[in-house]
C-alpha cells in the first residue's frame, strides 16, 4: 500500500503515436519535480515560478539535454482536479518521449501512480464524490452517445442531487422522530400517519431511480448479437452492410471466417456487439485447414451460447437446406431472428412473405412452413447485404426483441449504486410495516438510519475503504 502523500506521476494519454500526450504529476512536491525538469529556455536552465492556472512553454531537459518542446499546465491546491499541486506536461505523441519525460518525473522523486489514483485522491480531497468517479470511468468506457450523455450527466451531478436531497429529508425524519425520542417531555412524537405518507414518497423517489437501471445496465453493457448460418450463405456481408464498413472479409470461398469478429453498433443507445462467427458445416477431421475451421466453429458455438439474439441466415437463392436445418436445431431454443439473403438474387421477393421465382416448388414450401413454424416472428427478413436492403428492418427487429427499455433518463446508475438502492429501500418498507403496525418509534428510526447509511455509499459519505479500492481499481493508470 502506498502512501497518500507522495508525489504520484503517470502517463495521462493511451500510449501510442499521437499529436500529443500528457504526464501528469499531483502531490505536494510536484512543483519540486516539475521545476527539475524543465526550463523556458534552452541556452540556460529558466525555471519560471509556476502561478495557479497558467501556461508555460519550454523545455524539459535531462541534464542540459533537451527531451521534448512541451508545454505545461499548472494548477495549485486546491483548485485542481485532484485537489492538490497538479501539473501537466503535453508534450509531442511520440512513445518514447512520454516515456523518457514520465522516466524523469520519476528521477525527480515522483513516484509511478496506481489505477485511478489521481481520481482516488479527488474522491479523498473532496473534489469528486463516489458517484461521480464512477462517472468518469463510464464516460471513458462509454460507446454510445446517449450513454456518454448519461454519464457526463451523473459527472455534473445529476444522480448526486437526487440522493443527496433523499439523504437530506430521510435525515429530517430522522432528527423530528430522535428529538420526541431524547426529549419526550418537550417534543411531540410525529403522528404515524405523517412517518408513512413521508416513507411512501422516499419508496416512491426510489423506484424512479430505480426504473432507470435496466436501461443504465444495458447502455453499460450492451447486447450481444450472434450471426449464424452455414458458410458462404452471406454473413460477413450482412456484417459488413449493418455496420456500413468493410470489417469482414468476404470471398465466395466457404470457412472464410475462422475467427469472431466483433463490431459495436448504437441502437438507441445500446451499444450492440455484431459477432460474425465462422459458419458452421460438417468437416473433414483429415483436412489440416479444417482443423482451423474446426476451433473457429467450435468459437461460434459458445459465442451462440453467450449470445442474447441469435441472426440466423441463410441463402435465398438456394432456400433452407439441410445443413441450415441442422444449425436451426442447434440455435432454436435462443432467441432467434431468420434472415433470408441475398434477395437481390431472386425476383418478386419481399418482406410481407415468399414468392421466389427462382426456387422450386419444395424448396418454396419448406421456406413457407419454416417461416410458420417460428414463433419469434412470422416471416424471416429478406435481405441484400449487396443492394443494402432490409437493414434497417433488422435493426427496428433487434430493438423490438431486446429493446425494451426507455433510455432517455438523465442520469445512469450502475450495479453498485442499484443494490444501495435496494437495500436503502428494503429498510425503509421495513420501517414502512413498522409505522403501519404502531411499533415504538424508537425502532422505526433504527431502519431509518440503516437507509441512509445505504444512501450514503452511493455517494461516499460512508463507505469502507475496500468499496473505495474496489471503484479505482478499475481505473487505467493516470485517471
Ligand atoms: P459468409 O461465409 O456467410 O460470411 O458469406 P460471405 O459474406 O463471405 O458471402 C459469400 C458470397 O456471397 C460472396 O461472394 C458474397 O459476395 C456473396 N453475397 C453475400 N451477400 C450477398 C447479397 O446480398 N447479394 C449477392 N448478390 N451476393 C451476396
Amino acid at each position: 500500500m502506498h502512501n497518500q502523500n507522495d508525489t504520484i506521476a503517470a502517463i495521462a494519454t493511451p500510449l501510442g503515436t499521437g499529436g500529443v500526450a500528457i504526464v501528469r504529476i499531483s502531490g505536494e512536491k510536484s512543483q519540486k519535480t516539475i521545476s527539475d525538469i524543465f526550463s523556458t529556455t534552452l541556452k540556460e536552465k529558466n525555471t519560471p515560478d509556476f502561478k495557479p492556472n497558467r501556461i508555460y512553454h519550454g523545455w524539459i531537459i535531462d541534464n542540459h539535454s533537451p527531451i521534448d518542446e512541451v508545454i505545461v499546465l499548472c494548477f495549485k491546491a486546491p483548485n485542481s482536479y485532484t485537489g492538490e499541486d497538479v501539473f501537466e506536461i503535453q508534450c509531442h505523441g511520440g512513445i518514447n518521449v512520454v516515456k523518457n519525460i514520465l522516466k524523469l518525473c520519476l528521477k525527480s522523486g515522483a513516484r509511478l501512480a496506481e489505477k485511478g489514483e489521481f481520481s482516488k485522491r479527488a474522491f479523498i480531497n473532496g473534489k469528486l464524490d463516489l458517484s461521480k468517479a464512477e462517472a468518469v470511468l463510464d464516460l471513458i468506457h462509454s460507446k454510445t452517445d446517449k450513454f456518454s450523455q448519461a454519464a457526463a450527466g451523473n459527472l455534473s451531478g445529476n444522480l448526486s442531487k437526487h440522493i443527496n436531497n433523499l439523504r437530506q429529508e430521510v435525515l429530517d425524519l430522522l432528527s423530528i422522530m430522535t428529538a420526541a425520542i431524547d426529549f419526550p417531555e418537550e417534543v411531540d412524537e410525529p403522528e404515524y400517519s405523517f412517518i408513512e405518507e413521508k416513507l411512501n414518497s422516499f419508496i416512491a423517489r426510489i423506484n424512479d431511480i430505480l426504473k432507470t437501471a435496466n436501461s443504465s445496465n444495458l447502455m453499460r453493457d450492451g447486447l450481444k448479437v450472434a450471426f449464424a448460418g452455414k458458410p458462404n450463405v452471406g454473413k460477413s456481408s450482412l456484417f459488413n452492410a449493418l455496420l456500413d464498413m468493410e470489417r469482414a472479409i468476404v470471398t465466395e470461398i466457404p470457412g472464410t471466417t475462422r475467427d469472431i469478429i466483433q463490431e459495436s453498433l448504437d441502437i438507441d443507445g445500446i451499444p450492440v456487439v455484431l459477432m460474425d462467427t465462422a459458419g458452421i458445416r460438417k468437416l473433414d477431421s483429415q483436412n489440416s485447414s479444417d482443423y482451423i475451421e474446426s476451433i473457429g466453429i467450435n468459437n461460434t458455438k459458445t459465442c451462440i451460447e453467450n449470445a442474447d439474439l441469435i441472426l440466423f441466415i441463410y441463402d435465398l437463392t438456394q432456400g433452407l437446406q439441410s445443413e441450415d436445418l441442422a444449425i436451426y436445431e442447434e440455435i432454436k431454443d435462443k432467441k432467434v431472428l431468420k434472415i433470408g439473403s441475398k434477395a437481390d438474387l431472386i425476383n418478386n421477393c419481399h418482406s410481407e412473405g415468399f414468392s421466389p421465382k427462382n426456387l422450386s416448388n419444395f424448396q418454396t414450401e419448406q421456406i413457407l412452413r419454416f417461416a410458420q413454424d417460428d414463433n419469434v416472428i412470422k416471416n424471416p427478413l429478406t435481405i441484400s447485404a449487396k443492394e443494402k436492403t432490409g437493414l434497417d428492418s433488422i435493426k427496428k427487429e433487434i430493438k423490438k426483441l431486446l429493446i425494451t427499455e426507455d433510455t432517455s433518463s438523465e442520469f445512469c446508475t450502475n450495479a453498485r449504486q442499484q443494490e444501495c438502492l435496494a437495500i436503502s429501500r428494503n429498510s425503509l418498507e421495513q420501517a414502512l410495516t413498522a409505522s403501519i403496525n404502531k411499533e415504538i418509534q424508537d425502532l422505526i428510526s433504527i431502519d431509518l438510519k440503516s437507509a441512509l447509511i445505504a444512501l450514503g455509499e452511493i455517494t461516499g459519505e460512508v463507505v469502507s475503504e475496500e468499496i473505495i479500492n474496489n471503484i479505482f481499481d478499475n481505473f487505467c493508470i493516470g485517471k
